[in-house]
């Protein structure tokens, strides 16, 4: 709400609380207020003695037989100080005109208020026109007999508020044109949030801002040991009234500390705390220790240590010990150790092994290196099973082996190094002749004897120096460009073989190697060989073996492979159609169908599938002839036009008002679609709480879209002009019915994303309707809707954080918005989250921080208002359970008493407007005090009223006949009575005769 730049408004506030700071109180003061009096004949400083009979000074006029008055009282001059807005308290006693003879037409029953700010003190001369006017003061109570000593009883306050104030200080006068007041007490005061500790940070002092719902926001300064959260800097706002409001951010206990209270102490002895991140200090972990108090982490005992990656949580560790029952197998040059793990792991679970080999000469202390010519399979180092094989060794040598367990620490430890060891030696010594030692030599001339499309026929020349008798002959080839060279083998007795399954016009290289009793020879060079081309249409009758050949394998993967991908690239297309149905495929077939139908519901269907956007239309909404629409005048402007009333006489039909849509002239194609779209969305619904389509005027010019009349506009401003007006039912009721609509197109699989108070409609029946649809776009054209870090825009305020976050919209970030609406409604159309910025909202919904209930919300429906803003949108409740809820209540209107005092919604300016929920008052006397009359709870207990039933059946004459003689608060009364006959006719359905 867009509020005046100096506010003054009338309001029945207490006297302020100790907490406020006092810049003036008449009644302090002891000696004489020495105020100016213009004409000094006017105004005139009395002293007197107060309530209390406490003495005071006093400023009394009462020029009420001179015509003309004119008489002016002011201050001296109120130094500011920071305050920037500044309630003014006056206490005065004024005189009924009626009790004075022969004044009719000169004496008046009112004074005005005014101020003037100035940097500093100016003359004693008052010029009326440097005076800004606060406000017109008259009396809740005039007294009619006594003089003017006669106090007791007769004392009015007024509070006004003035503000935002921009210079050092002002001048408060009093213009009095003829009544008989006395002004008894005038106190200006300014309100503060005083400091105070919240997450760990310090908030100053600090004065309130100068609007009414401005809160002032303020950065905390963390306390000693701690230091803000990362990109989370502690932020708090100070309200209007003088309360901390939304904690953001916070301070969090450095690394070595944690928090106590309001403050951080160091980690005691043998405790660490190794983040700011971590909430407590931890007791040393396993074999660690630290002396000192506030240590971020701890140090590890002798003999044990911290891997690099270890965390300062994780205990100190060991080296393993050695591994156990160490065995070997050995097959000619083919060595294979097994092992079990070692006794003790060292406290860790990452141990691996290794293995060193040396090659010891007949005299055991000569051992070198194996060196790079032996393979081990799996590998030498980090190894994970207890098993490793050892091959290409020298025929008839001796080894040694030794196995070492190995964790993340062994190489951090000095101590000695922990293995099995075993000796072998390969061959049979001593048995075999001189030259069967030697493993046979190169295989080197290999010629290709037949290339095929997907086989090779290879032969080749026993090697040079055999060492022995060959027994097979290995021959080793992979497809030559291939980036993972994958080897294949295939085994031949004799000088020749036939390498099968081979893929067409592929390079491959074939290398080949010859076998004894020594072992294997090194291959020979390498030969390459490209197969032929395929003819043409032939592949698919040629068999296929995986026969021996890896890549037939992996082709047959690469094209199972591919049909996956086609079903998922398939799958992706048709789930991309937002509302599970397709368009079938045989060409001129425009017919759509559905895949997912549930059963008896209608579904949404999102009218972008259709290709022709005239065919969605006409698919969904009828089709007016113009002649039969009256445009009657313009009510509010559209996105695309103008939005006019008007009426729309169908033929056999009675003739209804409406709301008319318009396209402004000169539109584009995709205007005219977008413009058209709400159409074919709002034509699919049928529901009492869903704004209807008449239908659309396509054919003619302008383009229109005709749609029932809601009287009485949007929600949001409809709330907002009605201020407190509305009984607690009465808004349960329009909330019923937004749950009711949105329960509807949830369960057609509409989602809405906009939901909000001001894209509901009201009619004049205070019917409530969910209006604006359209696709994403539409939410484009939300003047609430911001850009935000996901792409798209999104109005903050109203939007689940799932659906900032990651565009995640559904029906249940639907119940979020829903849930900011009945806060809306609850606080009569306030801007949820005040004037917080976007980013400062969005931050506090993250951190836990959700709108506290509005003034007089019974706890019930904000707790209903808190489910929905679960952060787990699966724990928030469904419409239909919202409906559900909201019937009980309305059923049950006990459960929606407020409990008095729990106002946290910000002050309103028309607070006093506010019609109180009978249904919270015990008796009478409740009542008579909620509406500021309980002065007369006597008159009405002497009359008999000792029930609110008695109460409600009264009459003006009634209230008369009680002594309550003063207008204003016999209507006050009566109106008050009026709206308690109404709640007790829709509660109970019981009539109150009168
Ligand atoms: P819209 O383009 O739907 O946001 O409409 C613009 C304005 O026209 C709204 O804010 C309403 O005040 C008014 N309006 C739209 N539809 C209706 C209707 N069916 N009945 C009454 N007023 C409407």
């Amino acid at each position: 709400r867009v509020r005046p730049s100096v506010s003054c408004v009338a309001l029945d506030l207490p006297p302020p609380p100790p907490a406020a700071l006092i810049l003036l109180d008449s009644k302090a003061q002891q000696t004489e207020l020495e105020w100016i009096s213009s004409p000094p004949s006017g105004w005139e400083e009395i002293s007197g003695l107060d309530e209390n009979y406490t003495p005071i000074r006093t400023y009394q006029v009462c020029q009420v037989m001179e015509p003309n008055q004119n008489n002016w009282l002011r201050t001296n001059w109120i130094e500011k100080g920071d305050a920037q807005r500044i309630f003014v308290e006056l206490k005065f006693t004024l005189r009924d005109c009626n009790s004075l003879p022969g004044v009719v037409g000169t004496c008046k029953e009112t004074f005005n208020l005014y101020y003037q700010e100035t940097e500093s003190e100016v003359g004693r001369n008052i010029r009326e026109s440097q005076f800004v006017k606060i406000d017109t003061i008259a009396a809740d109570e005039s007294f009619t007999q006594g003089d003017l000593g006669e106090r007791k009883m007769k004392l009015n306050t007024e509070v006004r508020i003035i503000g935002p104030l921009s210079r050092r200080g002002f001048y408060l006068a009093f213009q009095d044109v003829g009544a008989c007041i006395a002004l008894v007490s005038v106190k200006v005061y300014y309100k503060k949030c005083w400091s105070i500790i919240e997450n760990l940070a310090t908030f100053p002092d600090t004065v309130t801002g100068s609007e009414f719902s401005s809160l002032v926001e303020v950065e905390g300064m963390c306390v000693s040991d701690a230091e803000e959260e990362a990109d989370n800097s502690p932020k708090m706002h100070c309200s209007a009234e003088g309360e901390w409001l939304v904690p953001i951010g916070k301070c969090i206990c450095k690394a070595g500390f944690q928090q106590k209270g309001d403050a951080c102490e160091p980690c005691g002895r043998g405790f660490y705390k190794s983040s700011s991140q971590d909430l407590q200090c931890s007791r040393c972990p396993a074999h660690s220790f630290n002396d000192k108090e506030g240590s971020w982490r701890c140090d590890c005992e002798d003999g044990y240590y911290r891997a690099p990656s270890d965390t300062p949580s994780t205990a100190c560790t060991r080296p393993p010990s050695a591994p156990q029952n160490l065995v070997y197998n050995i097959n000619q040059t083919t060595v294979t150790l097994e092992w079990n793990p070692p006794a003790d792991t060292g406290g860790r679970n990452d141990v691996t092994y290794r293995v060193v080999c040396r090659r010891c000469s007949w005299d055991p202390e000569e051992c070198v290196q194996c060196g790079s010519n032996v393979a081990y399979s799996p590998q030498q180092s980090g190894l994970v099973d207890t098993y490793v094989t050892i091959t290409d060794l020298l025929a008839h040598a001796n080894y040694t082996f030794e196995v070492e367990a190995v964790n993340g620490v062994s190489d951090l430890s000095r101590t000695q190094r922990l293995f099995a060891a075993v000796s072998i030696a390969t061959g049979q010594a001593g048995k075999t002749l001189l030259q069967n030692w030697l493993s046979p030599s190169q295989v080197s001339e290999v010629i290709k004897e037949r290339v095929q499309q997907r086989s090779v026929q290879l032969s080749w020349q026993e090697p040079e120096q055999p060492n022995g008798v060959i027994t097979e002959y290995e021959i080793k080839y992979y497809e030559k460009d291939q980036k993972d060279r994958i080897y294949s083998t295939v085994k031949s007795k004799s000088t020749s073989a036939t390498v099968n399954n081979l893929k067409p016009s592929t390079a491959y290289v074939f290398q080949i190697r010859a076998f004894t009793a020594a072992g294997y020879g090194t291959y020979g060079p390498r030969l390459e060989v490209t197969t032929k081309e395929e003819a043409t249409g032939m592949a698919s009758t040629i068999p296929v073996s995986s026969e021996q050949n890896p890549v037939i394998i992996i082709a047959v993967v690469a094209v199972a492979g591919t049909i996956i991908l086609v079903f998922m690239v398939f799958g992706f297309i048709i789930g991309r159609r937002h509302c599970g149905y397709s368009k079938a495929d045989q060409e001129g077939d425009e017919e759509l169908y559905f895949q997912f139908k549930f059963p008896g519901t209608k579904t949404y269907i999102d009218p972008e599938t259709y290709e022709d956007p005239n065919r969605a239309v006409h698919q969904f909404a009828k089709e007016l002839d113009a002649s039969c629409i009256k445009i009657e005048r313009v009510i509010g402007a559209g996105e695309f036009g103008e939005v006019c009333s008007g009426r729309l006489k169908l033929p056999g039909k009675r003739d209804v008002s409406v709301a008319i849509k318009t396209l402004k002239v000169g539109y584009t194609e995709k205007q005219r679609r977008d413009f058209l779209c709400e159409a074919s969305i709002m034509g699919q619904f049928d529901h009492p709480n869903v704004v209807h389509l008449e239908g659309v005027v396509t054919r003619g010019k302008p383009v229109m879209i005709v749609i029932e009349y809601m009287e009485n506009g949007s929600l949001d401003a409809f709330l907002r002009k009605h201020d407190g007006q509305f009984t607690v039912i009465q808004l349960v009721g329009m909330l019923r019915g937004i749950a009711a609509g949105m329960r509807y197109l949830s369960d057609m699989g509409y989602v809405h994303r906009d939901l909000a108070a001001r894209n509901i409609l009201v009619n004049s029946n205070l019917v409530c309707k969910v209006s604006d649809f359209g696709l994403s776009r539409v939410i484009d054209d939300d003047p609430e809707a911001v850009y935000t870090t996901t792409g798209g825009k999104i109005p903050v305020r109203w939007t689940a954080p799932e659906a900032i976050q990651y565009r995640k919209f559904t029906s249940s970030s639907d119940v979020w918005s829903y849930g900011i609406v009945m806060w809306e409604v609850m606080s009569y159309g306030e801007r949820p989250y005040w004037d917080m910025s976007n980013q400062d909202v969005i931050k506090a919904i993250e951190e836990g921080y959700r709108l506290p209930a509005p003034m007089d919300c019974p706890p019930g429906l904000h707790q209903l208002m808190l489910d929905c803003w679960q952060k787990d949108r699966s724990d928030r409740p469904k419409f239909d359970q919202i409906v559900g809820i909201l019937d009980k209540m309305i059923r049950n209107p006990s459960t929606l008493k407020t409990p008095v005092g729990t106002c946290t919604r910000p002050i309103s300016p028309l607070l006093d407007q506010n019609t109180p929920d009978f249904t919270t008052f015990r008796s009478v006397g409740d009542w008579l005090e909620a509406i500021k009359m309980e002065r007369y709870k006597d008159n009405f207990t002497a009359a008999g009223y000792s029930s609110l039933e008695s109460v409600a059946r009264m009459t003006i004459e009634d209230v008369m006949s009680l002594g309550i003689t003063l207008v204003g608060h016999q209507k006050k009364i009566m109106s008050s009575i009026q709206t308690m006959r109404a709640q007790m006719l829709h509660l109970h359905g019981t009539g109150v005769q009168v």
